[in-house]
């Protein structure tokens, strides 16, 4: 087992996986969008005073302060540590994430037309 990620492997975990489809799908964690965001509840202060940046594909908790990429976010909510969340991100890039982008696309949509 490498004690040491390649820089590259790294950085496709924190870009290939979708942060609002870690959130919502893989790591289940309630909710919303909300004036065209998406909004999640935070681990750490269990708060919805958050955003997700898909260009950046990072999290941001405004009352933690915090910035979250997905390792960060796994490790978390699993309670990981850096190589554990590894792991657990490099076993779920299989999935299908088109179709659960279009599902969070479609929430949103419903959401703006209320
Ligand atoms: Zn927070």
């Amino acid at each position: 087992m490498p004690n040491r990620y390649a820089k590259q492997t790294l950085r496709r975990l924190r870009n290939d996986i979708p942060i609002a489809i870690l959130i919502a799908d893989i790591l289940e964690l309630p909710w919303k969008t909300a004036e065209g965001y998406f909004r999640f509840l935070c681990p750490r202060c269990g708060g919805f005073d958050t955003a997700t940046n898909p260009k950046t594909n990072l999290a941001r908790c405004f009352a933690c302060q915090k910035n979250f990429n997905t390792i960060d976010l796994a490790m978390t909510v699993n309670k990981q540590n850096f190589r554990q969340a590894v792991q657990f991100l490099q076993g779920i890039r299989k999935v299908d994430a088109k179709q659960l982008c279009a599902r969070i696309a479609a929430a949103m949509a419903t959401q703006s037309q209320r």
